[in-house]
């Protein structure tokens, strides 16, 4: 037969699945709080003021489309490595590669480590972003998971965290979320993470920080707090940055692998194996996004307006997480979903079962994904009191 009929068919993914379920819902009203995507009280996902201006600027400015260099523009580079890792370690000890959202700086981060240390086990939180295992597969490593969430408070177990972290191998790599954890939307304390900055010193394993979210939960500089304090502590750490949720850049693909190396000597071959890892999956990576970013963070005023966007957008999703606690300890007289107004990001898990996941769409219309964590961003004021009423009626 033909190589081609030998695929195997693969699994739909859940949540753009969930998306097109919510679609074809003919009742009038319905919520969705499926997809990772911000929207305001509208259900946008509106292009940010400051973003728009710059390319408005770029439209008229640009005078070639030719090829950026292998790891993308240094101007993007410097912006990026300032807002992430501020003064936290010596500029000459990072290499950094522009890539393609995120998930290209998760996939080049991981195909630099099986370059490292081809027999490398990745731990990564349970549970975790359901992306994350596939990329370390594909990019030829084993994976293995360390206890994170407590599902009966709905908050981090951390003394479970750090006995598992404490057996990693010291050839190992340990991926963290930077803030915001996807999906449960709990996280660590700054306390918490100097342990197990501590700890990671101590095991001699590479922290990998999969930074998707600064900005959208305690501030930008609040956000990129923990993984300073790694890469400080740490002779060497990657993190893989994304642009998508922070510049509302989602369809431009902006991301950033930033490799903080033992010194300088060893940033300039970290440097060229991002370069050539870049060469080797698509050769040069996204330029239009990435510029915008630069653009806004290089310009004072564009600056000033994307970080009062910003803070508009966390402070919203903070006070539906608050409003929601507080119309759910009304309606159940119990503090038992306090927990929402605690965690930090645009997820939180809400500890139901999946037949209330399953009740909750089909008797309320209410859309969230199967292991229940929920969009906040997909709530308005409006529509929190329909949710909390759908909760409590669901018996979770
Ligand atoms: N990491 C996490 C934890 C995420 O939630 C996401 C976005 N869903 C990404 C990485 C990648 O984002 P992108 O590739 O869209 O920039």
């Amino acid at each position: 037969s033909r190589i081609l009929s030998h695929l195997h068919p693969q699994p739909e993914d859940q949540i753009l699945k969930l998306t097109a379920l919510f679609r074809d819902d003919p009742r009038p009203v319905k919520l969705d709080l499926g997809v990772g995507v911000y929207r305001n009280a509208a259900g946008q996902t509106p292009v940010m003021r400051a973003v728009k201006a710059a390319e408005k600027q770029l439209w008229q400015d640009e005078t070639s489309k030719s090829y950026t260099s292998l790891a993308g523009d240094p101007g993007f580079h410097k912006v990026m490595r300032d807002l992430v890792l501020g003064d936290a370690v010596d500029h000459t000890r990072v290499a950094a590669a522009a890539t393609v959202g995120g998930t290209g700086a998760l996939s080049i981060a991981l195909d630099l480590v099986k370059r490292a240390a081809p027999g490398a086990t990745v731990w990564v939180s349970d549970p975790t972003w359901p992306n994350h295992v596939p990329i370390i597969g594909k990019c030829g490593l084993a994976s293995n998971v360390y206890r994170y969430f407590d599902a009966e408070n709905r908050a981090v177990n951390f003394s479970a965290m750090m006995e598992d972290l404490a057996r990693v191998a010291p050839g190992d790599v340990v991926l963290l979320h930077g803030c915001c954890h996807n999906p449960t939307g709990a996280n660590l304390t700054l306390p918490e993470w100097q342990e197990v900055a501590r700890l990671l010193t101590q095991t001699g394993a590479l922290p990998l920080i999969d930074l998707a979210y600064q900005g959208f939960g305690d501030g930008l500089e609040e956000d990129a707090a923990a993984t300073r304090l790694v890469a400080a502590a740490c002779p060497d750490t990657l993190i893989a940055a994304s642009c998508s949720k922070n510049f509302g850049i989602y369809r431009e693909r902006t991301g950033i692998v930033l490799a903080v190396t033992p010194d300088a000597a060893a940033q300039g071959v970290v440097q060229g194996n991002l370069a050539a890892l870049n060469r080797l999956t698509y050769s040069f990576p996204p330029d239009h996004g990435a510029r915008l970013v630069t653009m806004v963070l290089e310009s004072p005023a564009l600056r000033a307006d994307w970080q009062a966007e910003l803070e508009d957008i966390r402070t919203s999703m903070l006070g539906l997480r608050r409003q929601l606690a507080d119309e759910l300890r009304a309606r159940t007289g119990s503090d038992r979903f306090g927990f929402l107004a605690q965690h930090r990001g645009m997820f939180s898990r809400l500890g139901a079962k999946p037949e209330q996941v399953a009740r909750l769409r089909d008797e309320h219309g209410i859309y969230m994904v199967g292991d229940s964590r929920m969009n906040i961003a997909g709530l308005s004021p409006a529509t929190v009191p329909a949710l909390a009423t759908a909760i409590a009626a669901c018996g979770i």
